[in-house]
């Protein structure tokens, strides 16, 4: 039977990094995922990293092609009412974001992690976790043709909302809580260069449009749509003009179209489960929660999951002392519900809810309010940055 001190279940961002950093600590670990290696190191997803994922993965030693191939961006501008307010963020919090795709930290993550010689398990099938009550618990997957059981101390669930490990969970020992919002955001990737430097979020009396990217040279633009909606509806063009009609004409203007690379709808939701610790199984990243889009937040909770966790891990390692393990999940519950805040207020006033008029004013107000209150303002920009976090990094 195989041993190992962390067994972690998932091979995105969180279970790579966490691997790294526990590795770094001297502490070893086996990742097991479901998926081929091909496919987790193409998937398209996040964008935007707050400067603390960046400083974390430069601390996992994976930032070094970051550093040099991200885009960083003092600012991103809010469209509404046919204008374009842009919102200083290093003027008004001394910090700036960084555009960096999902699809690139991954890669970078896994090809540091196979050069420490990690133990990576891609195609793990059938995982099934438990004992997670008791001292050690054991994980079961099949690989190769044959099945395989790990023991380790402490159990990992780094694979994402529709995972294994939360639903491992007897429902009576968690609370979950849950919006779902009416709508799905309609995501197009193409190879061509976006309308301006900085990300746009745009209000529409049609529905929210969002001018993100990748680099200088590809694009990534959502469109909100409805839930029931099907891609074979989507055509290129009829994308390209849906863009158009709900972006300021300014921007509108600048938006060079392209055929697509990869096309996607994804549903809106709020999810956050209490707590994020069962006995020796942790969830971690979007195992534990998920917020919309809106604010690039998801990405970004996972790495300070992971921050959090690495440190209480190395801590019982290094002194056998479990205050950190304890206070896992409240310290991670602190931030995610001001994240799951921020991106459910920034859904709410970027987006179409309904055809009320009075909601539309009350949307409409805000955006003024906000665009002419420095205070307002500094709300907004210090929550899309990143709050600070509490602890330095070890
Ligand atoms: C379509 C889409 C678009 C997104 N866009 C954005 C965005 O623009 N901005 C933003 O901030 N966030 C975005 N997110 C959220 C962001 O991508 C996630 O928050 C981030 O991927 C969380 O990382 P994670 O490692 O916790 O989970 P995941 O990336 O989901 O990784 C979980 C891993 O576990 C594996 N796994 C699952 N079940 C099992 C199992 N039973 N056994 C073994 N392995 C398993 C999965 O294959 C996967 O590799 C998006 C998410 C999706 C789904």
């Amino acid at each position: 039977m195989a041993r190992t001190q962390v067994a972690i279940i998932g091979a995105g961002p969180s279970g790579l990094l966490l691997s790294q950093l526990l590795h770094q600590h001297g502490v070893d670990s086996v990742v097991l995922e479901r998926r081929s290696r091909e496919y987790v190191a193409g998937r398209i997803r996040a964008g935007v990293l707050e400067q603390g994922t960046v400083d974390l993965l430069v601390q996992a030693n994976a930032g070094e092609r970051m550093l040099n191939e991200r885009l960083v961006h003092d600012g991103f501008a809010l469209g509404f009412a046919g204008k374009s307010f842009r919102v200083d963020l290093r003027g008004l919090t001394g910090n700036a974001v960084s555009v960096y795709g999902q699809t690139e930290v991954t890669k970078d993550l896994m090809e540091t992690r196979i050069a420490a010689g990690a133990r990576l398990i891609f195609e793990a099938h059938d995982v099934s976790v438990e004992g997670f009550d008791r001292a050690h618990p054991t994980v079961h997957y099949s690989h190769g043709g044959r099945t395989h059981t790990l023991t380790c101390d402490f159990i990992a669930g780094c694979d994402g909302y529709h995972g294994v490990c939360r639903q491992s969970i007897p429902t009576e020992a968690m609370q979950s809580f849950e919006r779902i919002y009416p709508f799905g955001w309609l995501g197009i990737l193409a190879d061509v260069p976006p309308p301006a430097h900085e990300l746009i979020y745009s209000n529409h009396e049609r529905g929210f449009a969002l001018c993100s990217m990748r680099s200088v040279h590809r694009s990534r633009y959502y469109v909100q749509c409805g839930l029931d909606e099907k891609l074979e509806a989507w055509p290129d063009v009829r994308i390209w003009d849906e863009l158009r009609r709900r972006l300021p004409a300014s921007v509108a203007d600048a938006v060079v179209t392209g055929p697509s690379v990869e096309k996607s709808i994804a549903p809106l939701r709020s999810f956050v489960v209490e707590p994020l610790k069962f006995g020796r199984l942790f969830l971690v990243g979007d195992a534990g929660h998920i917020v919309p889009p809106t604010g690039a937040k998801g990405l970004n909770l996972a790495a300070a999951d992971v921050r959090v966790l690495y440190r209480a891990l190395a801590e019982y390692y290094r002194t056998g002392r479990e205050e950190l393990i304890d206070g896992y999940s409240a310290q991670c519950l602190r931030r995610i519900w001001k994240a799951v805040r921020f991106s459910w207020w920034f859904t709410s006033i970027t987006h179409k809810f309904s055809e009320d008029p009075f909601s539309r004013r009350m949307q409409l107000a805000e955006l003024d309010y906000l665009t002419g209150s420095s205070a307002a303002l500094t709300s907004v920009a210090e929550n899309y940055v990143g709050l600070p976090f509490e602890n330095p990094p070890i």
